[in-house]
């Protein structure tokens, strides 16, 4: 759950190059043409932005629920990673000459409550990012993995995309998406321990659940418990 985002500088920004802005420096001269020339002019220049509109891929719904399947499918393939239901994984979206992708070995610390949140260390030349992933093993009594924690979320506003999580105890995938989403609309707040010993309330939103991966992780906090009893 802990997951670190590293500080990018401001000319390393993931998201330069993104977006291309259409800009039309023709600005027509009022007062050159004859009213039906005008008018001529106006309707080939709707044609001609409707026909660029068209052909841009621009946010649309079939591109988000898209998105949401194609994270659900990069969530299923890190569970059923090498002990994927142990260790938190975590990979990126990217786009990639016009194609939704997502990282064919997601990484791992090998750990089952922190991940390493760096997409710079994962994007390829030529990868745009759009959406952050990563998974929640089903360790129920060390912490809650239907819920974003805070250091989810500042990768997620970090870098100015979606972010998914698979709670491992259901197989549900929730999307937390930093444009649309308010922390405070789900989840729970939960009293935490600060590294300085003191006590503070934390919220910790569920997002939306926008899939499923269609399996479970055993619970470690049971198998734990077990192996503790086993060996006492
Ligand atoms: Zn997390």
């Amino acid at each position: 759950m802990d997951i670190t985002a590293k500080r990018a500088s401001a000319e390393d920004n993931p998201l330069t190059g993104t977006q291309n802005a259409i800009e039309d420096s023709r600005v027509p001269r009022i007062g050159t043409m004859t009213g039906a020339a005008r008018w001529i002019r106006l309707v080939s220049r709707i044609v001609v932005a409707v026909a660029i509109a068209a052909l841009l891929p621009l946010p649309s719904l079939a591109d988000e629920s898209n998105l949401e399947a194609v994270a659900v499918r990069a969530l299923r393939w890190a569970f059923y990673a090498s002990n994927g239901y142990r260790w938190e994984y975590s990979g990126i979206l990217v786009i990639h000459d016009g194609q939704l992708r997502y990282s064919a070995s997601p990484s791992t610390l090998k750990q089952v409550d922190a991940v390493e949140m760096d997409a710079e260390k994962q994007r390829t030349p030529g990868d745009t990012l759009v959406g952050l992933y990563h998974t929640h093993p089903c360790n129920s009594d060390v912490y809650f993995p239907q819920y974003f924690s805070p250091q989810d979320l500042v990768s997620a506003f970090f870098y100015h995309v979606p972010t998914f999580i698979l709670d491992e105890c259901t197989g549900e995938v929730h999307e937390f998406d930093p444009l649309r989403d308010r922390a405070a609309d789900t989840g729970t707040v939960v009293r935490v321990l600060r590294k300085d010993g003191t006590r503070t309330w934390v919220r910790l939103p569920a997002g939306r659940v926008v899939g499923d991966i269609g399996d479970q992780g055993p619970d470690l906090s049971l198998i734990e418990r077990l192996m503790s009893h086993t060996t006492q």
